[in-house]
């Protein structure tokens, strides 16, 4: 009875089989992200460097369930990805959906306008950089649309 609780719990909260408890990655989860209200869909923050002027960096771990994203953002002073589990998808306005994989990173210039998230069927993971520390802020936009997310739209 307790497993079928867990499977049906699963299958309400992430659309499939893949819970967040139960997805392996190098860096622990962390919360349901507090920046949540720029995101689609639900994800979870580890702040593994926070902001200082002694490293300049902004680091942390961001978990995205199947199907989550940032909305539409930019940095002043630009963001790397290091993507390390699941399967991730990464857009510059008007360019191609890319897909993401662990080992992958991702050099986001400073105010260019991108989202990242999850693939449609499986967790995600990356680490999140934010150089350039103190001069370096996003700016959050829309969200993207699922016609945007399933490659719709660029
Ligand atoms: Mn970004």
């Amino acid at each position: 009875m307790k497993k079928f609780l867990l499977c049906l719990s699963a299958l309400i909260i992430g659309g499939n089989l893949v819970m967040a408890a139960d997805f392996e990655q190098p860096f622990a989860r962390g919360e349901v992200n507090p920046f949540g209200k720029y995101f689609t869909g639900q994800t979870y923050l580890n702040m593994l460097c926070t902001r200082d002027n002694v490293y300049n960096s902004s680091i942390g771990n961001v978990t995205f369930e199947p199907k989550a994203r940032t909305n539409w953002h930019k940095h002043s002073g630009g963001q790397i990805l290091l993507v390390t589990a699941g399967e991730g998808r990464y857009q510059e306005r008007g360019k191609d959906i890319q897909i993401l994989k662990p080992g992958d990173v991702v050099k986001i210039a400073p105010d260019v306008e991108h989202w990242h998230g999850a693939g449609p069927d499986g967790m995600f993971a990356h680490i999140s950089i934010e150089p350039n520390i103190p001069n370096n802020g996003a700016t959050w936009l829309e969200p993207v649309t699922d016609e945007e997310y399933f490659g719709g739209n660029k």
